[in-house]
């Protein structure tokens, strides 16, 4: 628990110093100066020192929310180095800040870096936030900060043992050349998108305390886009505290929540206008606005990863617990039912109401959107320059009357987790068909000519395992093409964190004979999968001159409208909303959706192959920018990475079985080695 000294931030009176005789009031003064510049400077906690210092933008004292105060205090733990706080506006995050940069000049001078999203910013954040704070009388009581000033300027301000800098995380140089023992990442998901030749703004940030023996890094952010949020990502690592407070009427604690107007949450009343709102607590009692500051001051923020408490303090607030005036429930429902009916307005509320990341709520990305947004240099059939990496899925679709078709797809990897759709195909053949499987062959061992050149096959193929009447041909098929094909079942419940799991052995049934363990099955955790996909989809454009973000998701040109509508078929519905987390599930938008399954199943191949953390010189190998002695088939390159990750466990236990014995030689695959 933290152990920062506490209290003391008064003079102590001795029984001395109370008997003042007018002659010598004078000189107890003095020595009660004297005697103050000795003594070393108890440093207080930042909720005492927020709670008597802080002050608004007139000049008048601030009360702080209940829930800042613990929020506050991790600033001040020399326990905590990180701390990551999720929020929605009007929450007074920045009030803490603030607080805290003035308690650093009072008490424990340091080399503070603030980043803003951008240097407009910085110089805006300087001007209403910053220099407010350094005309507080317990900041002046120990630093004078002179307008046009060399040690007082818009950026960079120095003071006696310190100094502050505010930057903007817009320009690469802004990163380079300086050493803080302070790093705060102010609204980080606004910074822009990683560079090509510089990386992520917020880990180039992180970067700029590492060498200081007392370093200490905070971030505070509205979430934006689920999947690239990094306020997400890092409250996710942190300790994941949430604010839970008693119901007035029944005592149980809770975490607010918006709610679905069904279980707990806020409701209010006429629909379309409201003119009251109110809370309804998980056992359905009705809570008044009046009660909220009692309900905070009782509150307390419970961690959910209670592994990274304290080093990584990490906070989840949104605007139902502020006692701002902007923030009452009744100014909550207005603007959620002015919003509701537009997607842009509502993502927005999301974000800056709610203080989450869009598509938690698993809506589906607008199809128009991402139809518009494909990529005008780029054509089905033709992988990128940069993709190293092929992976196909099948997905085995029954008609009526014995009918029945696969649809194939093919997806290209490359550096940076990014992909693109290369190929899409509906091969007409029910699955009972043998004749079906023997199209499938020819087309899975064809070549696709890359933009730059080279000839690529496919690494893997998936197919999906799932319709129970297909599964026998589907085993029979995946066991024909060992270390190729790949037989998957999704596993869709959302809470399924893994991608995709270490194989189960499966009875397969051929010709009449049983076999037992004959063929591997993958399971892919498809949910997770989705709200990727779903995530990098909602990435912007890059604009001119910037680089394309991490994990974007390339569509060509010629990709046809009903592709793209199957890609994005599917959105995650609430069921039930109670206590915060409810059950959740995949709806589909409309009945064909087989491109998404296939963007799924290849993703969790190429998870299963390693790709997200292969190395830029391992990828550079595969896109023969590099020189290897001997250049084998990238395809089959791939397949040697595979058997390094996915199936490590697997040969290792076949090793140490047969130690002696000299590798048995590989019976040549046919689709992944080139015959020549
Ligand atoms: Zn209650």
């Amino acid at each position: 628990m933290p152990t920062t000294p506490a209290k003391a931030k008064r003079l102590p009176k001795s029984d001395t110093l109370t008997l003042e005789l007018s002659g010598d009031a004078a000189i107890l003064a003095a020595v009660r100066e004297w005697l103050s510049m000795l003594a070393p400077r108890p440093k207080p906690k930042l909720s005492e020192f927020m709670s008597e210092h802080a002050r608004d933008d007139t000049g008048a004292p601030i009360t702080p929310f209940p829930f800042q105060l613990d929020m506050a205090d991790a600033f001040t733990d020399p326990e905590t180095e990180r701390l990551s706080c999720r929020k929605s506006s009007r929450i007074g995050y920045s009030t803490i800040l603030q607080s805290f940069v003035a308690w650093r000049i009072r008490y424990d001078p340091a080399r503070t870096l603030i980043y803003q999203p951008t240097i407009d910013d910085a110089e805006k954040f300087s001007r209403d936030d910053l220099d407010p704070v350094l005309q507080w009388d317990i900041v002046r009581e120990v630093a004078t900060f002179k307008p046009r000033h060399a040690d007082n300027q818009i950026r960079a301000k120095r003071y006696k043992g310190g100094w502050i800098q505010i930057k903007g995380a817009n320009s690469p140089k802004e990163f380079r050349r300086v050493t803080a023992d302070d790093v705060f990442q102010e609204e980080c998901d606004g910074y822009p998108h990683a560079s090509k030749d510089e990386g992520d703004p917020g880990r180039l940030a992180d970067k700029r305390n590492l060498t200081s023996p007392r370093r200490f890094n905070a971030a505070g952010s509205t979430p934006k886009v689920k999947g690239t949020s990094r306020i997400d990502k890092r409250f996710e690592e942190g300790s994941q505290e949430y604010r839970y407070v008693p119901c007035p009427h029944c005592g149980e604690m809770q975490i607010l929540t918006f709610g679905d107007g069904t279980g707990a949450g806020i409701r209010w009343e006429p629909k379309k206008n409201p003119t009251r709102a109110w809370y309804v607590c998980v056992n359905g009692c009705v809570i008044e606005e009046e009660h909220k500051a009692d309900m905070d001051a009782a509150g307390q923020w419970r961690p959910h990863n209670p592994a990274a408490f304290p080093r990584h303090r990490s906070f989840h607030i949104w605007a139902a617990y502020s006692q701002h005036p902007g923030a009452a429930w009744i100014e909550i429902a207005r603007e959620f039912a002015e919003v509701r009916g537009d997607p842009n307005q509502l993502r927005t509320f999301v974000n800056q109401v709610l203080g989450e990341a869009w598509v938690e709520k698993g809506e589906a990305p607008e199809w128009e959107r991402i139809y518009l947004r494909r990529e005008r240099n780029m054509l089905l059939g033709t992988p990128a320059s940069w993709v190293g990496l092929l992976v196909g899925s099948v997905d085995v679709q029954r008609g009526s009357g014995g009918q029945g078709w696969l649809k194939f797809s093919v997806w290209g990897f490359g550096p940076h987790r990014r992909r693109m759709l290369v190929h899409s195909e509906r091969i007409e053949g029910a699955a009972s068909d043998p004749a079906t499987w023997t199209t499938l062959n020819d087309i899975v061992s064809q070549t696709w000519k890359t933009a730059d050149g080279r000839h690529l096959k496919l690494a893997r193929v998936a197919i999906d395992s799932g319709d129970g009447a297909s599964t026998m041909a589907v085993y029979t098929w995946a066991r024909q093409h060992p270390g190729f094909a790949m037989a998957v079942k999704g596993r869709p419940a959302v809470g399924v964190l893994q991608a995709i799991s270490p194989p189960t052995w499966q009875d397969i049934a051929l010709n009449g004979r049983k076999i037992r363990r004959g063929v591997k099955l993958w399971t892919v955790g498809t949910s997770m999968l989705k709200l990727e996909l779903y995530g990098l989809l909602g990435l912007e454009t890059p604009k001119e001159g910037e680089d394309y973000p991490d994990g974007y998701v390339y569509l060509p040109d010629d990709v046809s409208q009903d592709m793209v509508k199957e890609l994005v078929a599917e959105q995650l519905v609430e069921i039930n909303k109670r206590k915060g987390g409810g059950a959740e599930k995949w709806d589909k938008l409309q009945e064909r959706n087989e491109e998404l399954d296939n963007a799924i199943y290849a993703r969790a191949v190429a998870i299963s192959l390693g790709v997200d953390r292969w190395t830029a010189r391992q990828w550079a190998k595969l896109l023969g920018t590099v020189k290897a002695p001997r250049r084998p088939p990238a395809a089959a390159q791939a397949s040697q990475a595979a058997e390094t990750t996915a199936e490590q466990r697997q040969s290792k236990q076949t090793a140490a079985a047969r130690p002696k014995r000299p590798a048995p030689s590989r019976r040549s695959n046919p689709f992944t080695s080139r015959g020549r």
